[in-house]
């Protein structure tokens, strides 16, 4: 059996599931997204800082340039235009000179810096050996004017390699390139960052999903599933005898509360049913009860002494109707009860409607003119063909015509009106009888209900009932409409077969 713990577990266990599983796919989006905004953040400020550092260097090796050029115009009278960057051996002496100096300045000492001729020769370096060359296509770029990026592994000591960012920059005079300014810095900085930016995400990322999600499942789950708890233990304690019970409705507008909703509407329905069970039980008791006691009194009173022939006779005779009695509620309530499994077949057939109905009364013609009922059929419907089991059908329709001779008075009317309404064939029985008063309408069709048990001692309020499931198995209809007094009028509508 599975228990209320277990089913509370699984349910929370799957909500705990899908939580972390939703929380770990936003999480890892989430880290994907920031570490790379990051990296390429950091990536793009590094480059930003080398070129301005660059910028810087190209600024700082002109100055001197221009000192050196000023002092030789003033001194040896050299014109001032002749002097050019380009190819000049002074302004190489110039460069070399620069990064001796200037290269350890604070702002400096963290980067490499080169200087190389346009044509990609080195001049100057900061370092005690250069550490890289210019590639053909950085040269190709540089004499373009434009910067050149780029990222080189180098041996910085034996079997140690560390990895550098590179910018080069293209310093020029007039049109043409003077001279290439190169910076680079090792990408440790990056690195290290971003390893301890993934060791961050990497250790919180479990964590998180496991507190959250053990917390969501603790909480969550408890709140959400608190007013099921309840639930299950009220409906643990309903059986037959306290069906009225009804669960309690959780004020949240939710789908626990239309769980509850549910749920009490079918213990009203079960509980209904129960009820018209036990009616039926006390009404089937009562009425075979009656005949019984019945045949079990004359027999009682002829056993007292010894009779004549003729009162056994009438004894016999009258015991042998109370049997018949009992074998007639018996039948109906065996048809009843095949109708309510489904286990009845019918075997339809065409049939005229109107055919029928007149066969029908030529049978209880007797009935009416035993009581100066007049009968009359008002108006048939030219298209009157349906599919059904006459034999039940007769069933229904001599009910129907018997209840209205039954409980009419002498020279009574009944009429019969057969219609078409689209594709459902309307019989119509009126008759002039008391009527059904409008509270017994409702019940006319339930079994063992009878209007008025004083008004006629046959019957047993069964006929209706198992009318009403012999139209409803023919996919009919049937109904009923009176005015009290005035008579009442059955109409059973059955579909028509063209
Ligand atoms: P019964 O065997 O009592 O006639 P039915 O199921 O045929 O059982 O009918 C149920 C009750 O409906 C009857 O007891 C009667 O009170 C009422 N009833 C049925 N037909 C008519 C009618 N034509 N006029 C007045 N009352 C009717």
């Amino acid at each position: 059996m599975f228990l209320k713990s277990d089913l509370i577990r699984s349910i929370r266990i799957r909500f705990i599931a899908w939580y972390a599983l939703i929380l770990t796919v936003t999480f890892l989006l989430f880290s994907t997204v920031l570490y790379v905004y990051l990296q390429k953040s950091l990536s793009s400020y590094l480059d930003f800082i080398l070129e301005s550092k660059a910028e810087g260097v190209a600024a700082s090796i002109n100055t001197y340039w221009e000192t050196e050029k000023m002092v030789a115009v003033h001194s040896k009278g050299i014109s001032r235009k002749t002097l050019s960057k380009i190819n000049n051996k002074n302004f190489l002496k110039i460069a070399n000179r620069w990064v001796e100096e200037r290269s350890n300045d604070p702002d400096l000492v963290s980067v490499i810096i080169q200087i190389y001729k346009p044509n990609g020769e080195i001049v100057a370096y900061s370092k005690s050996a250069p550490i890289v060359n210019l590639p053909g296509e950085a040269i190709d770029k540089l004499k373009k004017g434009q910067d050149f990026y780029g990222n080189e592994r180098i041996e910085i000591s034996e079997k140690t390699f560390q990895d550098f960012r590179f910018v080069s920059i293209p310093v020029k005079e007039g049109k043409s390139v003077a001279y290439i300014v190169q910076v680079a810095s090792p990408l440790t900085f990056i690195y290290t960052t971003l390893n301890r930016v993934k060791l961050i995400l990497f250790v919180t990322l479990p964590l998180t999903v496991i507190i959250a999600s053990i917390l969501a499942g603790m909480f969550l789950a408890s709140i959400t599933l608190k007013p099921l708890n309840k639930m299950i233990g009220t409906v643990r304690q309903i059986t037959g005898a306290n069906l009225d019970t009804r669960v309690d409705i959780p004020e949240n507008m939710d789908e626990i509360r239309e769980l509850a909703e549910t749920f009490n509407d079918m213990l009203e329905r079960i509980n209904r049913s129960f009820a018209v069970q036990k009616q039926f039980m006390q009404d089937v008791s009562h009425e075979l009860k009656t005949p019984l006691t019945v045949i079990r009194g004359e027999m009682e009173v002829a056993l007292k002494r010894e009779r004549s022939i003729n009162e056994y006779r009438d004894i016999l005779e009258s015991s042998l109707d109370e049997i018949k009695k009992i074998n007639r509620i018996l039948e109906s309530l065996l048809a009843l009860a095949r109708f309510d499994s489904d286990a009845v077949s019918l075997h339809k057939e065409s049939t005229d409607v109107t055919e029928m109905i007149k066969e029908i009364l030529n049978d209880i013609e007797i009935l009416a003119l035993q009581k100066n009922i007049e009968i009359t059929i008002i108006s048939e419907a030219s298209d009157n063909i349906v599919n059904i089991d006459r034999e039940r059908m007769r069933r229904v329709f001599y009910n129907i015509f018997d209840n209205a001779i039954k409980y009419s008075s002498e020279k009574g009317k009944i009429e019969v009106d057969v219609e078409r309404v689209d594709s459902e064939i309307l019989i119509n029985i009126s008759d002039s009888g008391p009527g059904i008063s409008e509270e017994d309408i409702p019940y006319i069709f339930d079994r063992f209900y009878r209007a008025d048990k004083a008004r006629c001692s046959e019957g047993f309020g069964l006929g209706l009932s198992i009318a009403k499931s012999i139209v409803k198995a023919h996919n009919g209809n049937i109904e009923v409409r009176s005015v009290p007094g005035s008579g009442a009028t059955f109409t059973i509508s059955l579909p028509a077969s063209l």
